[in-house]
């Protein structure tokens, strides 16, 4: 494992954003062992003390919400209003999670003899893994949870996207974390990432990327019997029956799927249609999608800004060839930057790779089907099960699509998947455990039960 310096580079002009250094395997064994002796204080803290701390963390964050998107829009391309929504989102979990310090409670069950009352112990280190799509939010799914259950945290960003969660770093130490109760170490995925991962001291894993990274890391784990979260990709449907406001379904369709530049694990990028409205469907999508603003994200009209990468650029340009039937495109600026046009492919086979493997660009494939059976069939004809988006004006059929559907974030006449206090999650090769929500708290703990007897 090398201390290599490393260029972070931003994807919308190709400048240097700033050089940072990758921890080397002596450095990365120190803070480990750190946040593993700052555990043994951290989780002593009296709720009420930890759940004031995380409270000051959430205002430190509020407090510097221009600055945080203002790196993210450098250093990732985001735009810039998603960018305040990734800082104030950050915000609310830690908001959110800071009240449950002091509702962690056990319980007490009924026995003969004496009492029996469970505890929901902190686990001690924690690792966090985080994605270059959504550095910000993915990153405070886990730590927040993990820091108001009593452990401590350690979390790797993607080797591209470091610079907002350095300064989520700054920020807690600022609020009066406690050293090392909150660290973040750089590297790559291959040395940092696995050397956290093989880590003894490192007791959990919450690990969010793709899905093969995903299963080599399950493997991994398995050595040490080490529990993980695991969010992984997505290549989610968006169903339009005949019935539905097909005006409203077109018109958010494309944000749907292009939000982030569709590098987004709930992109909606399989559209299936009822046959029925299959071609006034597509007319309503055409302008929909040509009028979308691509460009300088830190301007506030534009929806969409660049890919993250180079090497990102040319894998989402490999699913376009000659063989490819590219329905209509959108714009997308020339010249430096790694920009790829909101794209909508029809028609596509249901075996083409372009329907059945994540994109993770702005590209949208569009399947006409017959009936309610149909539709289901083909939602769930993928590994995947993360999210999905179902539009009917018939809410008898809404029910049976949503109950049929292998997938753990569905909306209805509505694309919205992510609310900090609801479970966010996937079925099948999407993941395993769910963040967010009432119960994430408890994903960070070991219950412990204890019999007292009282005689007799
Ligand atoms: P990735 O290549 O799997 O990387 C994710 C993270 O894991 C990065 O920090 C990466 O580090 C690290 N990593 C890579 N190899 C590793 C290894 N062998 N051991 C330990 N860590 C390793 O994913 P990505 O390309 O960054 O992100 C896109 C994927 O994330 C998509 O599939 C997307 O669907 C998924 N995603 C899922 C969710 C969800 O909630 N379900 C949310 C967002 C994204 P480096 O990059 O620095 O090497
Ligand atoms: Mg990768």
């Amino acid at each position: 494992m090398s201390t290599t310096a490393f260029d972070v580079i931003s994807p919308v002009d190709e400048t240097i954003v700033e050089t940072v250094r990758f921890a080397g395997r002596a450095e990365m064994d120190a803070r480990v062992e750190r946040a593993d002796r700052a555990f043994a204080t951290w989780r002593r803290v009296a709720p009420g003390d930890r759940a004031r701390l995380l409270r000051r963390f959430a205002d430190a964050v509020d407090a510097d919400i221009e600055t945080l998107a203002g790196l993210e829009v450098r250093n990732a391309g985001h735009t810039i209003g998603n960018a305040r929504w990734e800082a104030g989102n950050v915000r609310d979990v830690l908001g959110y999670y800071a009240a449950a310090p002091e509702r962690l409670a056990g319980r007490q069950i009924p026995v003969a003899g004496g009492i029996d009352v469970t505890f929901h112990e902190p686990m001690g280190v924690v690792g966090v893994i985080v994605p270059w799509n959504f550095p910000m939010p993915l990153a405070a799914w886990g730590f927040a949870p993990a820091l108001a259950a009593g452990n401590t945290v350690i979390v790797k960003p993607a080797q591209y996207t470091p610079l907002t969660v350095l300064r989520l770093e700054q920020l807690a130490l600022e609020a009066g974390l406690p050293p090392d109760v909150f660290q973040v170490v750089l590297g790559t995925g291959a040395e940092a990432g696995e050397h956290l991962v093989g880590h003894p001291l490192v007791r959990k894993i919450v690990f969010t990327g793709s899905t093969a990274v995903g299963k080599q890391i399950m493997r991994l784990c398995a050595d040490q019997v080490k529990p993980l979260t695991l969010e992984l990709g997505g290549k989610n449907a968006n169903i339009v029956f005949a019935d539905a406001d097909l005006e409203s379904a077109a018109a958010t369709a494309p944000m749907a799927a292009f939000d982030n530049s569709g590098q987004d694990c709930c992109s909606r990028s399989r559209v299936l249609v009822q046959r029925s409205a299959f071609e006034r469907f597509m007319e309503l999508l055409e302008p929909a999608v040509k009028s979308l603003a691509v460009g300088d994200p830190a301007d506030p009209a534009t929806a969409m800004g660049p890919l993250i990468s180079a090497r990102h650029l040319a894998k989402v340009t490999s699913y376009i060839d000659e063989e490819t039937a590219v329905a209509f495109r959108g714009s997308a600026p020339r010249g430096p930057g790694f920009w790829f046009p909101p794209t909508v492919l029809a028609p596509v086979a249901a075996t083409s790779r372009q329907w059945r493997e994540e994109i993770f660009g702005p590209v949208i494939a569009v399947m006409p089907f017959e009936d309610e059976e149909d539709a289901i069939r083909l939602a769930n004809d993928t590994p995947y099960g993360l999210s999905g988006s179902l539009w009917t004006r018939d809410l008898g059929r809404a029910l049976r699509v949503v109950r049929a559907w292998d997938s753990g974030n569905l909306s209805v006449n509505s694309h919205s998947s992510v609310r900090y206090w609801t479970p966010f999650g996937g079925f099948k090769q999407s993941g395993l455990g769910r963040e967010l929500g009432p119960d994430a708290v408890e994903s960070f703990t070991e219950t412990k039960n204890v019999f007292i007897a009282t005689g007799e």
